[in-house]
C-alpha cells in the first residue's frame, strides 16, 4: 500500500507507522502469551440479547465458521473460572442496568456520579457487570477470529449503521477532529477484522485455512486510509495501557488466579510510549465536554449494535473489540481528570472483563499490523515474479 512508513500515524499521534511497526514486532511474543494464558483467553457474553434498534430476530448465519464453542466442559477450565466461584462473587445489590457489559459508559455520562466518590471496593475479580443468567463462557483461543462466510445485505446494514453513529450534533470547531476521530475508530476496527478474515481464509479447492492476498487487497490492502486506521487504533489503545500501569502494581488483581499476570501485562507495556497518542488534542477545555459525552453515547451505541451481528463468531469478536475500545476511551478520557487516589480508583474499578477485552483488543490490532506487513511481503514477492 501507497503509505510512507516515515510519516507520523496522524494529527493526535506522535509516531510514525515505521515506529509502531518496530514496537510491535517487540512485543508481540509478549502479548501473544498474555491473551492465552488461563486469566485472559476467556471471555462471558450473551450470545441471545435482542438486537435494541431493529426488529430483526428472523435471520442468523448458518454456517459452520459462525458458530461459537462455548464452555461445557468444565473439568478442564481453572478453578477460579467455575460456575460456583463465579457464582459465590455474585452480589445481592446487582441490578438489571449493570447487567450490561457497557454499563461504565453509562457512568461516565452521569455527570452526578463522576463528581462523587468513586466506589474503592471493587476488585478486578468481581464479575457484577456480566452476571447475566444467559451469558455463556467461551474460551477465546478456541474460537479464533477468521473468515466466517457472514456478509451481504445484514452486515452491510450494520457496518452503515454503526458509520452513521458519527453524526455528532454540536457544531464546534472541535468537533471536527472528534469526529475524525470516531471514523477511524470505526473504520480501523472494519479494517482490522477485514484483515483478520483475508489473513485465515478458507481455501475451498484445498480446504485448508490460510492468508488470501487478493480478498486483502480487496478489503484493505488497496485503501491506506484504512490501513492507517488500523495503526490510529492500535495508537489509540497502546496509550490506554501506557496509562493505567503506573496504578497496576498496587492493584489487588486476582494474583491467587494467576500469579504471572501482573509482570506479564508489564513487560508488554513497558514497550509502549506516551507520545503514541496524544488524547488532550481531543477534548480539551470546558466547551468540548458536550462534546466528549456525545461521543461516549454514540460510541456506547456502537457496543450495542453488537447485538444485532446474526453471525455469533462476529459478535462474540465484535464485542470483545467494542468494549476494549470503549474501555480505552475510558482510560483516556477519564483518568486525567482525577487526583492520584482517583485515577488509581479508576483502574481499581475496571471490571476483569474490561481488561480482558483491552488486552485482547490490543492483540487484534498488534496481530493486523504483523498480518499487513506479511501480506506486504507476499505482494512485493508476485510483483517481482511477474
Ligand atoms: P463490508 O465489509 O460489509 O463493508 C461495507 C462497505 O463499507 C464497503 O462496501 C465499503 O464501502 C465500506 N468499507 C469497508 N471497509 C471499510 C473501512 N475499513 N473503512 C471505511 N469504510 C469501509 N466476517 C468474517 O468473515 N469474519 C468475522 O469475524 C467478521 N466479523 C464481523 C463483525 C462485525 C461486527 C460485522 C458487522 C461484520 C463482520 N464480518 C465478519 C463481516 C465482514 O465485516 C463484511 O461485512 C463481510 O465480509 C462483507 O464484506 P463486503 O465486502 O460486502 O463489505
Amino acid at each position: 500500500c501507497e503509505i510512507n512508513k516515515d510519516e507520523v500515524v496522524g494529527a493526535t499521534c506522535d509516531v510514525t507507522f515505521k515506529e509502531i511497526n518496530e514496537i510491535n514486532h517487540h512485543i508481540r511474543p509478549e502479548l501473544l502469551a498474555l491473551v492465552h494464558s488461563d486469566f485472559f483467553k476467556y471471555f462471558k457474553l450473551d450470545l441471545y440479547k435482542q438486537c435494541p434498534f431493529w426488529n430483526d430476530n428472523n435471520g442468523y448465519c448458518v454456517n459452520r465458521a459462525c458458530a461459537v464453542d462455548v464452555i461445557e466442559d468444565w473439568d478442564n477450565v481453572p478453578e477460579y473460572w467455575q460456575p460456583e466461584a463465579l457464582g459465590s462473587l455474585q452480589n445481592e445489590s446487582f441490578s438489571a442496568e449493570d447487567d450490561n457489559e457497557c454499563s461504565f459508559l453509562d457512568e461516565l455520562c452521569d455527570q452526578q456520579q463522576k463528581n462523587g466518590i468513586i466506589k474503592q471496593d471493587v476488585e478486578y475479580c468481581d464479575v457484577e457487570d456480566f452476571h447475566n443468567k444467559d451469558s455463556v463462557l467461551v474460551d477465546l483461543t478456541a474460537n479464533p477470529e477468521r473468515f466466517t462466510g457472514y456478509g451481504g445485505e445484514q452486515s452491510s446494514q450494520i457496518w452503515s449503521s454503526i458509520y452513521k453513529e458519527n453524526c455528532f450534533s454540536s457544531d464546534q470547531a472541535q468537533n471536527c477532529l472528534a469526529k475524525g476521530a470516531f471514523y477511524r475508530l470505526v473504520s480501523g476496527l472494519h479494517a482490522s477484522i477485514g484483515t483478520h478474515l483475508s489473513n485465515d481464509h478458507l481455501n475451498t479447492e484445498t480446504g485448508k485455512w490460510g492468508p488470501n492476498l487478493d480478498l486483502f487487497m480487496a478489503r484493505v490492502g488497496n485503501f491506506p486510509d484504512r490501513v492507517a486506521n488500523i495503526y490510529f487504533n492500535y495508537a489509540v489503545v497502546a496509550k490506554a495501557l501506557w496509562k493505567i500501569q503506573p496504578y497496576l502494581s498496587h492493584l489487588e488483581f486476582c494474583n491467587a488466579y494467576h500469579e504471572d499476570v501482573k509482570s506479564m501485562i508489564n513487560d508488554v507495556v513497558s514497550h509502549l510510549d506516551s507520545k503514541i497518542f496524544n488524547e488532550d488534542l481531543l477534548f480539551h477545555d470546558d466547551v468540548s465536554s458536550k462534546l466528549k459525552d456525545d461521543f461516549r453515547s454514540r460510541f456506547k451505541n456502537v457496543t450495542k449494535i453488537m447485538d444485532c451481528v446474526h453471525c455469533d463468531r462476529c459478535r462474540l469478536w465484535g464485542k470483545v473489540q467494542t468494549t476494549g475500545y470503549a474501555t480505552s476511551l475510558k482510560i483516556l478520557f477519564e483518568i486525567d481528570s482525577q487526583d492520584e487516589s482517583g485515577r488509581q480508583a479508576v483502574v481499581d474499578k475496571l471490571t476483569k472483563y474490561e481488561l480482558i477485552a483491552l488486552f485482547n483488543t490490543f492483540d487484534r490490532l498488534s496481530k493486523s499490523i504483523e498480518s499487513i506487513n506479511n501480506f506486504e511481503k507476499l505482494y512485493n514477492e508476485r510483483v517481482t515474479s511477474l
